[in-house]
């Protein structure tokens, strides 16, 4: 593979290839170019309208719907698909990765990458599994911007044994697009972003679905008065439905443990409520109160 001791401000990577041109895509796109990181950009993604879209926003190269076209000569690759779609494109990228080639990707869900993608990888190119915690509401090419990942955490997920030099490289990559970068093991993150990620998003659609069955007058005061809290919600519930169809379906366990935490805790208030317990929901309410101040401090409100 190619040397990794950079001068802070050259390129890291020669070629970049992106496939999926969607928000993260298209974020990483814009952030790679902006922030120097990569000299050429180029992107492939199964929709052709996406691919004119970005070459009508300048912020790639080259874009194709034939993905091992793109990949060509490429020093790092770029997995910007939904999670579902993994085993699909590893098996279009393998024959075309050339030797000590980087690939990576941003799925929000990490061990299903090892077991869909890492059949594929062919010997002497390095797959290092990674995935920004930092995203919007919004999908496709036109949603993204460059400073997306300033501020935020980027989670990489190497395998074991993993080559060190393609870690280090592309745990350069996120610092240089402002992200601070912490390691962990596959399952870990699927069992910690269970708890601080995919449930809330499944209590947000759920909360929404709950609503929209509601009679027709009640269903417009709902709208009337949102922010009561609802409206936050329905910011959440409007996340692309694809990917989290595929987050769900890829990390079965993790979410349904938690899931069954989850309506055990909301048993208990459903019965201190009942019961006219008061001191048992201010106390929880007071416990809860003192994490979103350390949210706050942490800079990740
Ligand atoms: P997105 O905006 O919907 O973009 C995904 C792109 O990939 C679309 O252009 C889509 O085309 C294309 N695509 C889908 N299947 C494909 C395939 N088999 N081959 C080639 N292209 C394909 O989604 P996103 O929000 O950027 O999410 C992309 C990845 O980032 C997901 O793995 C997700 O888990 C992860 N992620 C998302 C967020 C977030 O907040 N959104 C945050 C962190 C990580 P079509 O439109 O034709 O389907």
């Amino acid at each position: 593979m190619s040397d990794t001791a950079t001068s802070p401000g050259a390129p890291l990577f020669d070629r970049v290839a992106i496939v999926g041109i969607g928000l993260i895509g298209s974020s990483l796109a814009r952030a790679l170019s902006h922030y120097g990181v990569a000299r050429h950009v180029v992107c492939a993604d199964r929709s052709a309208a996406h691919c004119a879209k970005a070459m009508e926003l300048g912020i790639v190269e080259r874009a194709t719907t034939n993905l091992g076209e793109a990949l060509d000569s490429a020093d790092l690759v770029i997995l910007a698909t939904p999670v579902g779609s993994f085993a699909e494109v590893g098996e279009l990228i393998g024959p075309h990765l050339r030797p000590g080639a980087i690939v990576t990707d941003v799925g929000s869900v990490k061990q299903a990458v090892l077991r869909d993608i890492g059949p594929h990888i062919p010997d002497g190119v390095h797959l290092i599994p990674g995935h920004p915690v930092a995203g919007t509401e919004h999908s496709g090419p036109e949603a993204g911007f460059a400073t997306l990942f300033d501020g935020r955490w980027c989670i990489l997920t190497p395998p074991p044994g993993a080559h060190k030099d393609a870690v280090e490289k592309v745990t350069e990559l996120w610092r240089r697009l402002g992200s601070t970068v912490e390691i962990m093991d596959a399952n870990h993150h699927d069992r910690v972003l269970a708890i601080t990620s995919h449930l809330p998003h499944l209590i947000a659609y759920t909360i929404v679905g709950t609503a929209s069955d509601l009679e027709d007058d009640t269903k417009s005061e709902v709208i009337k008065f949102s922010a009561g809290g609802f409206r936050d919600f329905t910011r959440i519930a409007a996340s692309d439905p694809v990917m989290w169809r595929d987050v769900f379906l890829n990390n079965r366990e993790a979410v349904l443990e938690i899931l069954q935490r989850f309506t055990e805790d909301l048993t208990a208030l459903q019965r201190a409520i009942r019961w006219g317990e008061g001191d048992q929901l201010q106390d929880h309410f007071t416990k809860t109160r003192a994490i979103r101040r350390g949210i706050i401090d942490a800079k990740q409100a």
